[in-house]
Formats: structure tokens, C-alpha cells, sequence
């Protein structure tokens, strides 16, 4: 759905791929995309965020320390963000997260442990950090701030769960323009990359197989428009599946070759792992790679190979799995494959050749579109949304691509017999205004009720509730005498109102429906969040100073030692007043490892031992 409008003079707007595992981050520059890389050299970035005794962090540096610290690491907040806590799916998920989710009221919450204190986040803040994070990955390659953002969401998220994406941007302090779904995302970007081709009137089915999550869907893509037809997936299918076979494989060998068991040892299973998805990745492009872990487990090391071929049968039967949802998508779309014009592949384990042959003979041996970087697809396909939304003129590449929005429910209100009468039929292009006439069911009424609903169950009661409104002072008469108007009028930011007017004593009423969705955010509490994320960036940022203030004393204690040793013009009482203050100051640091002291506390040891050494050197001369 459309969100705000792009103010512009802020600057270029980004594009966010805002990912389970990982997250990617793009902008429109030089008349096209760059997908940009972090401070790691990475051009993904890991929707990890670790607490720790000493600061937050963000990306690759919390999913590095992920094992020595699984309680206080958070990921897969995409998993729970706008979602309810009695959810089947929270539940489940809940059984593999090592870090621990609490139900306030409804609402699920992360606990943490946090410097010594208990502290709860929703998925939206955490979501926040990541989103922070890309923001600033971004800052760093573009050299000026970024306020405005446009963000992907898988296309089965409902309305809550796009709300609460948003509601995220807000709390990182972004203008979220637009969110979007991730394969009218990828979609575009293959329309934008193939040259002199109309993307109009075309059925693309994107292939978006990520580490732990699958999902296909099917587009029409008309005039501008992205119609999704029929959507399939598999919530817990992915690259981490194909690594755990491999592990499997390697524990039986090494039983068969030691006769020794490593398959309870955590250590030796995280080791076996990365080398696994190592290896994994590897033979995406070999027929055969090798394993190679010292000391694995008691003191042996293990080297082994593994082919491309033995990869392939320990996973065939999931890769054929992976084979049924497009076959589903297919018929839910009552669409032949023949009609299918483009294949798109998103997602890291589509790099798998078995993966592309079984999905290419499906389609009797159609290329498919791999050119653009399956991980970042959909981060550039949403950056060129961003650019066209932020309204940078004169880009002639991206000026015939029209893109308009269309509901992703079907909107209606529960009639009397309980059924949803649908006002705006699933798909409907916004803007959009559509009436529909009712009347009174019983006679001398003078009053309606209308209950609002999102969804496609026939009984109103199974779909989303939206909210409620009445309309007073009908004219009373016989049954079904009165001629009282329904409209539903969406505008391009997707805010919607619904209104009820009798014709004859032309009185009216309306409820406007935007931000108030049980078990979304209210204003307030974004408010809050919103200056909870900003204690926590100055946090990070005192915490920054800290490290470094640390750091500076630290090799300073450590050039002094070494210089002190090294000299022999200085006499030893001397020598061993500035090696006893340097010991005391490694013994202080020591001791405070694990947490940070005040800057200043660094700045008066350095300055001490400074001032002391200063103090020596002329007698060295
Ligand atoms: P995504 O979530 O889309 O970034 O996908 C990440 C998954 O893709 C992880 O499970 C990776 O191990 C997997 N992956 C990345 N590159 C390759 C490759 N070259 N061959 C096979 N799998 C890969």
C-alpha cells in the first residue's frame, strides 16, 4: 500500500530489502542502481542485533558472535513483526530461537538481558535497528543523510504486517514512501534491466529461495501495474536445510571413519556447519570441494571431499519440494506454464544448478533470469521504486515504468446474514472509490451498523476486522425501503474511508481507517520507541568513544612496556616506577574486560602514565 509522499530536498531515497536472514540496501545513481557494501566489504548485511556488556550491535559483527552470546542476539524479527502472540506460527517459531518471547498482552516480545538489566523489545524496534543500520550503510557510500525509504515485504504479509514494517522505518526516524512487495520488486528490476523491452502485459513467476524461507509468486504485470495472482511458499524451506543435510552426511563419516560421535557436541556441529555452507556454496560453481577442520572434535582433524553429485542426492528430495508450490501458483492461477513469459530466480540458493535445472525443466528448458545478483534483486528493484517515488526528474530509464499500487485484501462490510459484502474486489487499483447500495432488513429501522473487513473468507467474521461505524436517523419504513449508500474510497497513500449516506434524508456518516488496527503500535508508544531508538544511538555512539578512549590506552600501556624494555639509558628504579604504573593500568583494564568505563576514566590513566613517562624521558638523554 502507498505510504507517505517523498518531501523533497532530502536528499536521494534508498531501497531497502529488508530481509529474515539478511538485509540489502540500494540507491539510484549515475542512471542505475548500486547495491552498496557495508564497513565489512559486504554487499548484504545480516538482520542480526546483539546486546552485549559493552554496546549494541548491528550486522555481521552481532551474527559473528552469535554463539558465544545465543540469548541476547536477536534475528528473524521478520518472523514476528506484525504478528500476534497467540499466532501458531509465533508459537512454532518460538521452539528454535534460542533468545526468549514473552506475550504482553498480545503483543510478542523480545526479552533481553542488556548490561545488567531486563529490557523487552517488539519485532518493529529491533526491525528498526537493522533498518538504522542499512540507513547508515547507505550515509557512508552517498555522503549525505537519507530520510526517505522504500521497503520490501514478502507479497503474503497482511495489512498489520506492512503497518508494522512501516511503523519500524518510523521508529529508525525514516519517511518510509513506499512499502512493496519483494517480487514486484525483483520484477521491476528485471523489467528496468532488460533494454528496450515493455514490461506490459507479461506473467512473471519469481523464484525467491533465501536461507530459510521460500516463496513464489506469480505476477501479471499490465500497464504499470503489478497484479499478484496467486502466491505459494514454504515459511521453513531454504539454504540452512541444505547445510544441515551436509552436516548430517559429514557426522555419519566422521562416525564411520573415528568412530566417534560429534553430533552432541555444539562446538564441533557450529565448526562442521560453517564449513558446510563454505562448501555448499563452493559447488555452485565446482564439481567438487574439500572440508578441512582441524582439531575438530578430541584432537582430530578432519579432511574429506564431497561432490557436486553426493550434494545434490542428499538433497534432491528437497529440492523436488521446492518444485510443488510453483506447480501450485500455477494452478491457483488457473495459468499454463506456457503463458509464463519470464522466470525470475531471488533469493542466495537459487545459485544451486540442480535448483535451476529442476525449475527450468518445468518449464520445458525456458531460460530463466539470473543476470541481476539473486541477494540483491529485490534490493534494486526497490530502489528504483524509491527514485521514481522521490521524484529526481529527468531519468529517462525509469520514466515509462508507472507504478501503481493495488489492494492486497479484499475490502467489505459483514451483512446482515453475517457474509462480507465485497465493496473493493481484491487487487483493485488505488486511488480507488466504489459505492455499493444497501438497505434496512427489518422494518422501521433507523439505524445501521456497519462493521468493516479485510479479507477474502466469504464469512466476515474469518477475515480482518477493521473497525465500526453507524448511521443514524434513517427514515423508518417497511423492510428493505431504504436506499442508503456504501462507499469505500481508498486514496494513493492507501488511507481509506468508508462512508454510509441515506438517499432520501441525505444524511451521512464515515470512519476513516489508518492507524488503528488492534495490535498495532499506537502513536504513543512509536513515540516512545522512536526516542528509545535515539538513547540507544547515542548510547552506541558514547559507547564508540569509550572503545576508542579504551583502545588508546591500551596501546599506549602496551608501546610503553615494550619501549621500556627496549631502553638502556634509564635506571631501573625508574624503569620499574613506569612498569609498575603500566602493570597496574593492564591489571585495571583487565579487570574491567567486560564493560566500558567512562571516557574520562581512560583520558586521567593516560594522562598518569603520560605525565610519568614524560617525566623520565628527559633523564634518558
Ligand atoms: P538470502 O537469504 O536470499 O540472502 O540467501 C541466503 C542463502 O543462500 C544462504 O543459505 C546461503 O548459504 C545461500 N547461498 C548463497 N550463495 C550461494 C551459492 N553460491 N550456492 C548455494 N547457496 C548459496
Amino acid at each position: 500500500m502507498s505510504m507517505a509522499v517523498a518531501a523533497k530536498g532530502e536528499g536521494p531515497a534508498i531501497g531497502i530489502d529488508l530481509g529474515t536472514t539478511y538485509s540489502c540496501v540500494g540507491v539510484w545513481q549515475h542512471g542505475r542502481v548500486e547495491i552498496i557494501t557495508n564497513d565489512q566489504g559486504n554487499r548484504i548485511t545480516p538482520s542480526y542485533v546483539a546486546f552485549t556488556n559493552t554496546g549494541r550491535l548491528i550486522g555481521d559483527a552481532a551474527k559473528n558472535q552469535v554463539s558465544t552470546n545465543p540469548f541476547n542476539t536477536v534475528f528473524d524479527a521478520k518472523r514476528l513483526i506484525g504478528r500476534r502472540f497467540s499466532d501458531v506460527n509465533v508459537k512454532n517459531d518460538m521452539k528454535l530461537w534460542p533468545f526468549e518471547v514473552r506475550g504482553v498482552g498480545d503483543k510478542p516480545m523480545i526479552m533481553i538481558n542488556y548490561k545488567n538489566e531486563k529490557k523487552q523489545f517488539a519485532a518493529e524496534e529491533i526491525s528498526a535497528m537493522v533498518l538504522n543500520k542499512m540507513r547508515e550503510i547507505a550515509e557512508a557510500y552517498i555522503g549525505s543523510t537519507v530520510k526517505n525509504v522504500v521497503i520490501t515485504v514478502p507479497a503474503y504479509f497482511n495489512d498489520l504486517q506492512r503497518q508494522a514494517t512501516k511503523d519500524a522505518g518510523v521508529i529508525a526516524g525514516m519517511n518510509v514512501i513506499r512499502i512493496i512487495n519483494e517480487p514486484t520488486a525483483a520484477a521491476i528490476a528485471y523489467g528496468l534491466d532488460r533494454e528496450g523491452t515493455n514490461i506490459a502485459g507479461k506473467n512473471v513467476l519469481i523464484f525467491d529461495l533465501g536461507g530459510g524461507t521460500f516463496d513464489v509468486s506469480l505476477l501479471k504485470i499490465e500497464e504499470g501495474i503489478f497484479e499478484v495472482k496467486a502466491i505459494a511458499g514454504d515459511t521453513h524451506l531454504g539454504g540452512e536445510d541444505f547445510d544441515n543435510r551436509m552436516v548430517n552426511y559429514f557426522v555419519q563419516e566422521f562416525r564411520k571413519k573415528h568412530e566417534k560421535d560429534i553430533s552432541n557436541n555444539p562446538t564441533a556441529l557450529r565448526r562442521l556447519r560453517t564449513s558446510c555452507e563454505r562448501a555448499k556454496r563452493t559447488l555452485s560453481s565446482t564439481t567438487q570441494t574439500t572440508i578441512e577442520i582441524d582439531s575438530l572434535f578430541e584432537g582430530i582433524d578432519f579432511h574429506s571431499t564431497i561432490t557436486r553429485a553426493k550434494f545434490e542426492e542428499i538433497n534432491l528430495d528437497l529440492f523436488s519440494k521446492c518444485m510443488e508450490p510453483v506447480k501450485q501458483c500455477l494452478r491457483d492461477a488457473k495459468m499454463d506454464k506456457s503463458i509464463v513469459d519470464d522466470v525470475v530466480l531471488v533469493g542466495g540458493s537459487t545459485r544451486i544448478p540442480k535448483v535451476q535445472q529442476l525449475l527450468q525443466d518445468l518449464f520445458d528448458g525456458k531460460e530463466l533470469c539470473k543476470s541481476i545478483n539473486p541477494d540483491e534483486a529485490v534490493a534494486y528493484g526497490a530502489s528504483i521504486q524509491a527514485v521514481i517515488l522521490n521524484g529526481e526528474e529527468n531519468i529517462e530509464k525509469v520514466q515509462d515504468l508507472l507504478l501503481l499500487d493495488v489492494t492486497p485484501f479484499s475490502l467489505g462490510a459483514e451483512r446482515f446474514d453475517g457474509e462480507m459484502k465485497v465493496v473493493v474486489p481484491r487487487n483493485t487499483t488505488i486511488p480507488t472509490k466504489k459505492e455499493k447500495d444497501v438497505t434496512n432488513v427489518e422494518a422501521g429501522q433507523v439505524c445501521m451498523e456497519f462493521k468493516v473487513y479485510e479479507g477474502e473468507s466469504r464469512v466476515a467474521k474469518d477475515n480482518r476486522f477493521l473497525g465500526i461505524f453507524e448511521l443514524k436517523g434513517i427514515r423508518p419504513g417497511q423492510r428493505e425501503t431504504a436506499q442508503v449508500t456504501l462507499c469505500f474510497e481508498i486514496d494513493a497513500n492507501g488511507i481509506m474511508v468508508v462512508s454510509a449516506k441515506d438517499k432520501s434524508t441525505r444524511k451521512r456518516s464515515q470512519i476513516t481507517l489508518t492507524n488503528n488496527h488492534k495490535g498495532r503500535l499506537s502513536q504513543e508508544e512509536i513515540e516512545k520507541m522512536i526516542k528509545k531508538a535515539e538513547r540507544y544511538k547515542l548510547e552506541d555512539r558514547e559507547n564508540k568513544k569509550k572503545m576508542e578512549a579504551k583502545l588508546a590506552l591500551k596501546h599506549y600501556a602496551s608501546n610503553t612496556m615494550d619501549t621500556v624494555s627496549n631502553i638502556s639509558n634509564l635506571n631501573e628504579v625508574d624503569k620499574t616506577k613506569i612498569v609498575d604504573a603500566v602493570e597496574t593500568v593492564m591489571r585495571w583494564l583487565d579487570k574491567n574486560e567486560n564493560k566500558l568505563a567512562e571516557c574520562e576514566n581512560y583520558e586521567n590513566e593516560m594522562r598518569k602514565l603520560e605525565n610519568l613517562c614524560n617525566s623520565m624521558w628527559p633523564k634518558m638523554n
